[in-house]
């Protein structure tokens, strides 16, 4: 075997060949861990490849822009399509499996299904900014579990709101998988990796850290007793002084409710919804009260 064929990993396009290779590995009594992405993979998703390489015998990472979770105004036609090189960076990183379905595969002619999470998980942060996002995810996710009946399935805390959705549909539909969150990947300056990260330019990736650096200092000066809504107000004058655009939400909330929060008695998450120029980034960090 030559090296590029040793580089090479197995891909499907199809839900019936997906199925196929499941039921030998099925056979051979090994288990099976599934990472879902929209492809043009980076660090990020690969520490979620490897996370679930030590969960599961086998690894099956899906490549698709799901075309449901985009809003008509959004980056839908846009979005970086790079298959080869996330093939490449999918076997890097210990997957043995790439389905990369075609729109046409996960939404057949006539398709009339889709599953909408309701309530407080989905009635802010990007369920408001975005309406439908997260129909098109749970809806996209519910069928790619189905397609692939994974022992267990990775998510990145980068989308904390989409892990706290898919939860929610996994249990509320009694989805036999186990649903692990991964921590969020960055740059050494701070920066969240994210596909969208290749719409910055340069003087935008150069100022883009900073939304990070002012959520920890937030962070930081709620620990140590700052008002939350004064810690707030200080971000978003901080951001817009950096040059950053609109601000889509900038809040604190309940790490395990989603319920907003004006003081710090409970574990609770700052999330950031921000444009860089046309870019829109978002990032979250936990903030934990000390005990007593
Ligand atoms: P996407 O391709 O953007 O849909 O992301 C696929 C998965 O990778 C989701 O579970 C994301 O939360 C996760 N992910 C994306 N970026 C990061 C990151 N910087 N760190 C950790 N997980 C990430």
């Amino acid at each position: 075997m030559g090296l590029s064929a040793a580089r090479k990993i197995e891909v499907v396009t199809t839900v019936a060949e997906l199925r196929a290779r499941i039921a030998e590995w099925r056979a051979e009594g090994l288990t099976v861990g599934l990472v879902p992405t929209m492809g043009a993979l980076h660090e990020g998703h690969m520490s979620l490849f490897r996370q679930a390489k030590m969960m599961a015998d086998k690894v099956v990472v899906s490549v698709f822009v799901n075309p449901t979770q985009f809003g008509p105004n959004e980056d839908f036609d846009a979005y970086p399509r790079k298959l080869e090189e996330d093939c490449f960076k999918a076997k890097m990183a210990g997957a043995s499996l790439v389905f990369a379905p075609a729109v046409e595969d996960m939404y057949p002619k006539g398709n009339a299904t889709l599953v909408d999470v309701t309530g407080p998980i989905v009635d802010c942060l990007c369920g408001l900014a975005r309406p439908g996002h997260f129909r098109g995810v749970a809806t996209v996710v519910s069928k790619l579990l189905l397609m692939v009946l994974p022992d267990v399935a990775i998510f990145g805390e980068k989308d904390y709101q989409q892990l706290m959705v898919i939860r929610r549909m996994v249990t509320d539909l009694a989805i036999p998988v186990r649903i692990e969150g991964a921590p969020i990947h960055r740059e050494v300056d701070g920066l969240a990796l994210s596909s969208r990260n290749a719409y910055l330019s340069d003087s935008e990736r150069a100022n883009a850290n900073r939304l990070y650096k002012s959520l920890w200092q937030a962070g930081q000066d709620i620990l140590g007793g700052k008002r939350v809504q004064d810690a707030l107000d200080w971000v978003a004058d901080e951001l817009v002084r950096l040059g950053f655009g609109r601000i889509d939400y900038l809040e604190l909330r309940d790490a395990e409710t989603l319920a907003e929060m004006d003081r710090l008695d409970r574990p609770a998450r700052l999330f950031a919804a921000v444009f860089m120029g046309k870019t829109r980034l978002i990032d979250n960090l936990p903030v934990e009260p000390r005990p007593l």
